[in-house]
C-alpha cells in the first residue's frame, strides 16, 4: 500500500521519551488512517479503567493516505481521544496546512501519552521531534501561543496545534486550533492536551510520500479540482452563512435552545448580510476550491479574523437570539482565542439563558450578568468566564451541559440539549428523523453532525448512489421507513472520509463516493472495490462501537434522546414534527448493523468485518 509511511511516531511525555513505531501494513489496510487508525490504537491501548484526564489516555493526531495531494479537500486532519465531555472514544478534525505538513515530516500518526512535570511543545520536523519547554507560553491563548512558537522556532511555514486557556483548565468543551482558523473543535480533547501539559505540536516538514500511480493522481485532481470549483461558486461567494436562507425553509434551525421554529432575527446573521456587512472573503484551506472559511472585519471592535462558520454563528447567534452580528462574531473570536468549541459553547450560554428565564439562576447567581434572550453584552461576557472558567459560573458551565445541568438540577435537565454529554449541533432533528437517528447512534463522536451526516440528503441534496441512496422524497424526512439504511451509509461513508482524512463539504459541488475511491485507488494501490471501500468504512463504525461499549456507552445512552428534541415546534416549517418513535428506530438500526437488540455487534459481524482479533 503506497501513499502512507508505515510510520509512527509515539511521544511518551511522563518519561519525555520519543520513539519511532512500524505498524503491520495490515493496520492500515483494515483501518486506512485518521479516524480509523486513531480507533484502532485506542482500542489497543486505552483500556476502560483510563479515564480521559489519565495520563495513560492517548492523545492521536493522524493523517491519511491524501495528505500531500493537492487535492481540494484533502487537508484535514484528526484528533482521537477517550473524551471528557461523553466519557468514550471520539475524534474531531481540523483542516490548514498542519496535516499536510505533518505528513511531510514522515509520520501518519502521533501518539502523545503520559503527562509532562511542567509545560512543554512539541517540535516535529522531517524525521525528527524533540520537546521544548512551554513554561512562558502557559496561560496564552490559542493565537498568542502560535505567533509565539512560529517566532520562536524562527523558519518559514512552521505549523501549530496548540491549546488555549480552556485546555489549560481541562474545560470539558476545550478544542485545539491551529492557524488561528480551524479547530479540531468537538468533544473537548484540547483539555486531553491540557491535561497532559501539552500547549502544542508544532510541525514543518518537506518530505514526499510515494503515490502508487502519481500521473493518474495528477490527472483526476486537475479534474475534480476544476469540476467543485466550477459547481462551488454558490459557497465560495458566501461561505457556510449561505445556508441560513435554506435551513429556515426547512425548520432546520436552533432557535432559542431549541424551542421555536420561525425567528427573523437569524436573517440579520447569515447570507447576504454576512458577506456584505463583514466585507467577508475566502480564507481557504490548503488545496480547496470550494473556499467556505471566511476571512470577516468586525465593524464594532475593530478586528479583522476569521468569521463563524454556520454551526458557530447558528448556536452562539440563532440559539442565544443575538441577532448582533457584531457581537456574535466577537463572541467566536474569543472563543477561538480561549480555545473554546463554539458550537458547545453556543448550546450552554442558550441553556443558561433558559435558566435565567426560568429563575433557576438569578443574578445573584450569574455574578450581576443580566443574562437574556438576545443579550449580545451577556454572550460576550460568557464567552470569556467561560473560556477563561472565570468564577463560579464560568467553572460550571465550562463542564458542558450535562453535568452543569445535573449540578444545578431544578428541572434544568430538559432543557440541556446533550447527547451522552455532546451538546447538539445546528441541525433540528425534527426537521430531518434521520438527524435524530444519526445522533443517537453514531459511536464516533456522539451526537455529531459530520461523523454521520443523514440531514444533508433533505437540507443540502446530497446523494450517495454508490451507497444506494439515491431515490429520496421529501416527505421521506419525517418518516422511519428506511430510515437506518440512510443513516449506516452516512455514518460509513463518513468513517471512510475521515480515515481517508478528506473534506465532507466536498459533495455540495458534484464530488462523488467514486472520486474518492478513485483517489484512493491511484493514491495507495490497492484497487478496492467499492464494496471493499464500504466495508472499511463499516469496519471503523464497528470498532468504534466497540470502544462505546467498553467504555459504558449502552443502549440506554442511546434510548436517552434529549427531551427538548421530542417536543414538536409549534411555529414555522417542521412544527408539529418530533421524532417520535425513535426507540423503535434505534433498535430496526442495530438488526439491520447485524447488532445483536442490545446494540452491540454480533460475533458474525465481527468476523465477516475482521474484528474477532483486532489486527
Ligand atoms: S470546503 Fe471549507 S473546510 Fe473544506 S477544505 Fe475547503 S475551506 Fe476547508
Amino acid at each position: 500500500m503506497k501513499g502512507i509511511w508505515r510510520k509512527i511516531l509515539r511521544v511518551d511525555l511522563s518519561k519525555r521519551k520519543i520513539t519511532k513505531e512500524e505498524p503491520r501494513m495490515e493496520v492500515y489496510r483494515n483501518f486506512i488512517g485518521g479516524g480509523g487508525l486513531g480507533a484502532r490504537y485506542l482500542y489497543h491501548e486505552v483500556p476502560a479503567e483510563v479515564d480521559a484526564f489519565s495520563p495513560e489516555n492517548r492523545l492521536i493526531m493522524a493523517v491519511g493516505p491524501f495528505q500531500g495531494i493537492a487535492q481540494t479537500g484533502a487537508a484535514k486532519w484528526q484528533v482521537v481521544s477517550r473524551s471528557p465531555a461523553i466519557g468514550a472514544n471520539a475524534e474531531s478534525a481540523a483542516t490548514g496546512w498542519w496535516g499536510v505538513h505533518f505528513k511531510k515530516t514522515g509520520y501518519d500518526a502521533l501518539i502523545i501519552q503520559g503527562r509532562s512535570d511542567k509545560p512543554v511543545y512539541l517540535w516535529i520536523t522531517d524525521g525528527q521531534a524533540e520537546l521544548k519547554d512551554a513554561s512562558h507560553l502557559w496561560g496564552l491563548d490559542m493565537y498568542e501561543a502560535n505567533d509565539e512558537i512560529i517566532k520562536e522556532i524562527g523558519e518559514k511555514d512552521v505549523q501549530v496545534a496548540a491549546i488555549g486557556q480552556a485546555g489549560e483548565r481541562l474545560s470539558r468543551i476545550a478544542c485545539i486550533g491551529t492557524e488561528k482558523k480551524s479547530f479540531a473543535g468537538r468533544a473537548g480533547l484540547g483539555a486531553v492536551m491540557g491535561s497532559k501539559y501539552l500547549k502544542a505540536v508544532a510541525v514543518k516538514g518537506t518530505k514526499q510520500v510515494e503515490y502508487a500511480d502519481e500521473e493518474r493522481l495528477e490527472k483526476i485532481n486537475r479534474e475534480i479540482n476544476m469540476r467543485v470549483y466550477e459547481k462551488a461558486d454558490w459557497i465560495r461567494k458566501d461561505g457556510t452563512a449561505v445556508v441560513f436562507k435554506p435551513f429556515a425553509e426547512k425548520g432546520n434551525l436552533p432557535i432559542k435552545n431549541y424551542s421555536l421554529g420561525e425567528w427573523e432575527g437569524a436573517f440579520k446573521l447569515g447570507a447576504p448580510r454576512y458577506t456584505e456587512y463583514l466585507d467577508a472573503k475566502p480564507w481557504p484551506c490548503a488545496f480547496c476550491t470550494m473556499q467556505c472559511h471566511r476571512r470577516v472585519k468586525i465593524p464594532k471592535y475593530g478586528i479583522e479574523t476569521v468569521g463563524p462558520e454556520y454551526e458557530n454563528l447558528a448556536m452562539l447567534g440563532i440559539d442565544t437570539m443575538v441577532d448582533d452580528l457584531d457581537d456574535v462574531c466577537y463572541a467566536n473570536d474569543l472563543a477561538n482565542r480561549y480555545g473554546v468549541d463554539a458550537i458547545s459553547l453556543g448550546a450552554i450560554i442558550a441553556w443558561a439563558m433558559e435558566c435565567y428565564e426560568k429563575g433557576v439562576f438569578t443574578k445573584e447567581d450569574t455574578g450581576g450578568v443580566e443574562l437574556k434572550w438576545g443579550s449580545g453584552a451577556a454572550l460576550i461576557e460568557l464567552t470569556k468566564r467561560i473560556g477563561l472558567r472565570e468564577g463560579k459560573l464560568g467553572w460550571l458551565l465550562g463542564e458542558g451541559v450535562k453535568i452543569a445541568s445535573q449540578r444545578i438540577g431544578k428541572g434544568s435537565e430538559n432543557w440541556a440539549v446533550h447527547i451522552k454529554g455532546l451538546e447538539v449541533p445546528a441541525h433540528d432533528p425534527r426537521a430531518v428523523f434521520h438527524a435524530g437517528l444519526n445522533y443517537a447512534t453514531a459511536p464516533a463522536q456522539a451526537c455529531s453532525h459530520e461523523r454521520g451526516n443523514p440531514q444533508h440528503v433533505w437540507v443540502a441534496g446530497v446523494r450517495l448512489p454508490e451507497f444506494g441512496v439515491d431515490q429520496v422524497k421529501e416527505e421521506d424526512k419525517w418518516s422511519w421507513e428506511g430510515a437506518e439504511k440512510i443513516v449506516v451509509a452516512f455514518q460509513d461513508y463518513c468513517n471512510i472520509v475521515n480515515s481517508l482524512v478528506h473534506c465532507k463539504f466536498m459533495v455540495f459541488a458534484g464530488f462523488t463516493l467514486t472520486d474518492l475511491l478513485n483517489t484512493f485507488n491511484a493514491a495507495t494501490g490497492l484497487n478496492w472495490s467499492m464494496d471493499e471501500f464500504r466495508r472499511a468504512g463499516e469496519r471503523i463504525t464497528n470498532l468504534q462501537k466497540l470502544l462505546n461499549l467498553r467504555y459504558g456507552l449502552t443502549k440506554k445512552d442511546d434510548l436517552n434522546f434529549p427531551k427538548r428534541l421530542l417536543e414538536p415546534k409549534k411555529e414555522g416549517p417542521a412544527a408539529n414534527k418530533a421524532p417520535y418513535g425513535i426507540d423503535k428506530a434505534i433498535e430496526k438500526y442495530y438488526e439491520y448493523r447485524g447488532w445483536d437488540k442490545n446494540g452491540v455487534p454480533t460475533r458474525k459481524k465481527r468476523s465477516e468485518l475482521g474484528l474477532l482479533k483486532i489486527p
